[in-house]
C-alpha cells in the first residue's frame, strides 16, 4: 500500500539492467568499442524515456533522481536568468525537493510567490495569471501531487506561461507512468521524470528541457549529458529507466483502469469506516492513489499499528526529530494542525489484489475500533 514512495524493480526491467552491470561496463565518454558500446545503449535508452513524453531525444538528460531534476531546473533556471527578473511562482503543496530549491533561492536575492489551493488541492490557473510579473521568470506546478494524488490543471496553466513568456517546470515524478504526460500537449519548458515510481531502478531520474531554454548546471566536470549534469553516466540505470517506460506505454491504460477500479472500492470501504475522511478531488485524482485523514488516530501511530499487520502505507505528516509535524499538504487544503497530523496515504501498483484491499479494510476496521474507545 506505499507505492508512491516507491515501487518494486519490473523483473523485465532488471534483465534488461543486467548485462550493463557486467560485460557491457564500459565509460560512455571513452572513445574506445567499449565506451561506444555503452554511448550507444545510453542513446538508445534516452530515445525511448524522450519518445514516451513526447520530447526530442536532445532534450532529455539523465539526472540521480526526481530531486536532482527539480533542483536542476529550479536552481538552473533561476541563475541562468537572473538578469531578466528575480520571480518564481510556485505552489504551497509541491514536494520538498520544489520546496527547498525555493527557500535556498529566497534566501539568495530570489522572491518567491507560493500559490494557495482549494479544498481538494487545485492550483487556479486565473492565480498562475494573476501572479505573474514583469520579472518572473519561472512558474513551477507538479502534474499530480503525491500526497493526495489530486491532477493539476497543467495545460491550462501551460497556456498562460507560454503567452506570459515565463518558462513553466512540472514534476511529473508521480504521474508518469498512470496519466498520459506529453512535453507538447502540457505546453511544459521543462519536466521531472523518476525511474523508481515507475518500476524502474532507484538512482535514475530525467528532466526534459526544451530545446533553447537557458539553464545553469549545477555540476561542473566533464561535459555529460550535453554540459547539463557532469558525471559518468548510470548506463545501467538510464537502460532500466526506458524498459520501465516501454513497459509503462504498453500496459499504461489498461493497468490505469484496472487500478481505478480497485481504488475505488477501496475508498468506497474506507468511507464507510466511521471517522475517516477523503482528502483530494474526489475524482480528479491518479488511480493509483487512496488518501485520507482520520478522526481517532494520529498518522505515525497509524502507520506502526499497519506496520504490525504487515501492510506498509505513508502518512504526509513527516517526523522530524521525534516532533510530528502536520502535513504542509493537510495544512493547505485547509485542514488544521491536529487533522493534518492525521493523514493516511494507500498507495497500489502493479501488483496490488483484491485480496490485499480486503485485508487492509479488515485491518483499518479493527484499528478505528481499538482507537476509537479510547
Ligand atoms: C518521489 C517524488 C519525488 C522525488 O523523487 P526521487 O527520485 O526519489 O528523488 C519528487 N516529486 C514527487 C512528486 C515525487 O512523488
Amino acid at each position: 500500500m506505499d507505492y508512491a514512495s516507491t515501487t518494486p524493480i519490473d523483473p523485465r526491467v532488471l534483465e534488461a539492467m543486467m548485462p550493463y552491470f557486467r560485460e557491457r561496463f564500459g565509460n560512455t565518454m571513452s572513445p574506445h568499442s567499449w565506451g561506444m558500446e555503452a554511448r550507444e545503449a545510453l542513446e538508445r535508452a534516452r530515445e525511448t524515456v524522450a519518445t514516451f513524453i513526447g520530447a526530442n531525444p536532445m532534450e532529455l538528460i539523465f539526472t540521480s533522481s526526481a530531486t536532482e531534476s527539480n533542483n536542476l531546473a529550479i536552481k538552473g533556471v533561476a541563475l541562468a536568468n537572473r538578469g531578466r527578473g528575480r520571480h518564481i511562482i510556485t505552489s504551497k503543496i509541491e514536494h520538498p525537493s520544489v520546496l527547498e530549491p525555493c527557500k535556498w533561492l529566497k534566501k539568495n536575492g530570489f522572491e518567491v510567490t507560493y500559490l494557495p489551493v482549494d479544498v481538494h488541492g487545485i492550483v487556479d490557473p486565473g492565480d498562475v495569471e494573476e501572479a505573474i510579473r514583469r520579472d518572473t521568470i519561472l512558474v513551477s506546478i507538479m502534474h499530480a501531487n503525491n500526497e493526495i494524488g489530486t491532477v493539476e490543471p497543467i495545460k491550462e496553466i501551460g497556456e498562460i506561461c507560454g503567452e506570459r513568456g515565463v518558462y513553466f517546470h512540472v514534476d511529473a515524478a508521480q504521474s508518469l507512468g498512470k496519466l498520459p504526460v506529453n512535453v507538447e500537449e502540457m505546453r511544459v519548458d521543462l519536466l521531472t521524470l523518476s525511474a523508481h515510481k515507475i518500476y524502474g531502478p532507484k538512482g535514475v531520474g530525467g528532466l526534459y528541457v526544451r530545446d533553447g531554454v537557458r539553464l545553469e548546471p549545477l555540476l561542473h566536470g566533464g561535459g555529460h549529458e550535453y554540459g547539463l549534469r557532469s558525471g559518468t553516466v548510470n548506463v545501467a540505470g538510464a537502460v532500466g529507466f526506458a524498459k520501465a517506460c516501454e513497459i509503462a506505454r504498453e500496459v499504461m491504460y489498461e493497468e490505469a483502469e484496472k487500478l481505478g477500479r480497485i481504488c475505488r472500492r477501496l475508498i468506497h470501504e474506507m468511507l464507510g469506516i466511521d471517522g475517516v475522511h477523503l482528502t483530494g478531488h474526489p475524482e480528479k485524482r491518479l488511480p493509483t492513489i487512496a488518501s485520507f485523514w482520520l478522526e481517532f488516530i494520529d498518522g505515525e501511530r497509524l502507520i506502526m499499528e499497519l506496520n504490525e499487520r504487515g501492510v506498509a502505507a505513508s502518512t504526509g505528516s513527516a517526523c522530524s526529530s521525534g516532533k510530528i509535524e502536520p502535513s504542509h499538504v493537510l495544512l493547505a487544503i485547509g485542514l488544521n494542525e491536529r487533522q493534518a497530523k492525521s493523514g493516511l496515504r494507500l498507495s497500489i501498483g502493479r501488483w496490488t489484489t483484491e485480496d490485499e484491499v480486503d485485508y487492509v479494510i479488515e485491518c483499518m476496521r479493527g484499528i478505528a475500533a481499538k482507537y476509537r474507545g479510547m
